[in-house]
């Protein structure tokens, strides 16, 4: 589990502020160091807390915003 633990990855790596976000951004949503919250990767990817200083910097922003798109085939 450590290996996909963000607040490891951190811990293990304390100068990255990647690092530090993500592990902020899992801890927010119940993850600790020896446990992962459920769905904590998707609560990231749709947390609403736009005040957030870290909103913008978040994780797994990508996954969210391919979400439902599909691009219209055209001929070239
Ligand atoms: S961006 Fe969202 S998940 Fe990350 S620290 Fe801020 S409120 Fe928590």
């Amino acid at each position: 589990m450590s290996k996909f633990n963000p607040i490891l990855r951190y811990m293990k790596n304390p100068s990255s502020r990647k690092l530090a976000i993500n592990a902020k951004c899992a801890e927010c949503f119940g993850c600790t160091p020896d446990h992962l919250e459920k769905g904590f990767k998707e609560s990231i990817s749709s947390c609403s807390s736009y005040s957030c200083l870290l909103h913008g910097f978040r994780p797994y922003q990508r996954e969210k915003s391919l979400e439902g798109q599909k691009m219209p085939v055209q001929n070239l």
